[in-house]
């Protein structure tokens, strides 16, 4: 680190040189690129971006290029480098998917068969469906599952609270309904989604926020009933940002209409943080896990750092793979540093998506690709957790963290 300090400022000290002399009589003629090749360059100041529909071909002088440049869309690159592969079809160790979207493949004996297979050919042993689902939709989920002998252990429910409407009364009956839920056989609660706190409404019209009082006897429910708590907060802080071409999420953007969040419409993202970050600390008892890493994957040290402060945090690890991937060496000490307190889970059950987490956790492959190019136009990293991490991120924590989870038959 030293070193790389030392260096650096040599550098930039070179670098200032080399500008005070280019600023001065040596500077090429206008519209003509240092070095050889023809004089094609649009010069622009130290400074300066190269004007659209140019890039810079040598310091502060910008070109076109000779054919019409591909969009987004149609530049897929295929990469020439040649590096050790490893596919990695099923996980090392039997793990929790912790963010379980499974839909109507628990409504049916068919549909939990499917799910079954899938599962089998991953290795993920158990599925935590965070649905959102109560009462008696949740009997009913709860019921498909009980009546499957394959499928019986290997399933199990989020309660849902429906934060519609929050006003008097409302806490009373939703911890009521809290408690048939887990009576009838829930093992937390979750996904509570991003709706909480970006629009869900009070009574009274006004934004539900986070941290609202009103709420407290549900976390402090949360907490009695020994049921840690799923949740989504907020959305990647690109979807808050203008929509231009600086936005690293532009394309996705352009696709996805319900993920903008003009100012003028929604909180913004540290707004929502900040809410969010209160409740958390508010309710030391209650064991939250914020999905998604917190939407800070892109900043460990901003997650680490909340991490710290509050024990009573987990995280997750769903649909920021992208994140995780782009540094690996970052991401591996955070693995590390918070090896007990990270969840695996994958949001959306796309069966082929898996063996990309297992890739990035398990292996130290350079440069290969992610499956959306919409969620991120770079490659990933491999993040070469140990062992014994692996085995916490992908089921220890999880079991340690829900004691309603079947406990037994894991490797240990
Ligand atoms: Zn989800």
């Amino acid at each position: 680190m030293h070193g790389f300090v030392v260096r650096s400022s040599t550098f930039g000290a070179a670098l200032l040189l080399l500008l005070a002399g280019s600023l001065g009589a040596q500077q090429p003629p206008a519209g003509r690129p240092a070095g050889r090749g023809p004089s094609r360059g649009t010069p622009i100041q130290p400074g300066e971006s190269c004007p659209p529909g140019t890039t810079e071909v040598r310091p502060r002088s910008c070109m076109a290029p000779e054919f019409a440049p591909p969009s987004i869309v149609d530049y897929r690159p295929h990469s020439t480098l040649v590096v050790p592969a490893h596919t990695v079809r099923r996980a090392k160790y039997p793990a929790i998917d912790y963010h379980g979207h499974p839909r109507d493949l628990v409504a049916s004996s068919e549909g939990l068969a499917t799910l079954g297979a899938a599962l089998d050919s991953l290795n993920v042993r158990m599925m935590i469906v965070a649905e959102n689902v109560s009462g008696d939709r949740l009997k009913r989920t709860l019921a498909s599952i009980g009546a499957s002998p394959q499928m019986k252990d290997r399933l199990r429910v989020l309660a849902g609270i429906d934060f519609r409407n929050v006003g008097p009364g409302w806490a009373a009956r939703a911890v009521a309904q809290l408690e048939a839920d887990v009576a009838a056989g829930a093992v937390g609660v979750g996904e509570i989604g991003k709706g909480f706190g970006l629009s869900i409404r009070k009574a009274d019209g006004s934004r539900l926020k986070l941290d609202d009082p009103e709420l407290d006897p549900v976390w402090d429910a949360c907490a009695r009933l020994k049921l840690p708590v799923f949740i989504h907060t907020a959305d990647p802080q690109e979807f808050f940002q203008p929509i231009d071409y600086s936005n690293e999420r532009w394309l996705e953007l352009a696709l996805f209409s319900d993920r903008r969040y003009p100012s003028d419409q929604f909180p913004s993202f540290e707004q929502l943080m900040t809410e969010r970050d209160n409740l958390f600390r508010k309710h030391p008892r209650t064991t939250f896990v914020a999905a998604h890493m917190g939407w800070h994957a892109n900043d460990l040290g901003r997650l680490g750092k909340l991490m710290t402060e509050m024990p009573n945090v987990y995280t997750e690890v769903g649909a920021v793979l992208y994140d995780i991937g782009r540094q690996p060496r970052a991401a591996h000490d955070f693995f590390v540093a918070y090896q007990d307190r990270i969840l695996f889970g994958k949001d959306s059950f796309q069966p082929e998506e898996y063996p990309y987490y297992w890739r990035v956790f398990e292996t130290r492959d350079d440069y290969f690709d992610y499956y959306r190019d919409y969620h991120a136009f770079w490659k990933l990293y491999g993040i070469d957790l140990p062992d014994s991490v692996l085995k916490k991120v992908y089921y220890q924590n999880a079991l340690r963290l829900t004691p309603a989870l079947p406990q037994t038959g894991w490797p240990k």
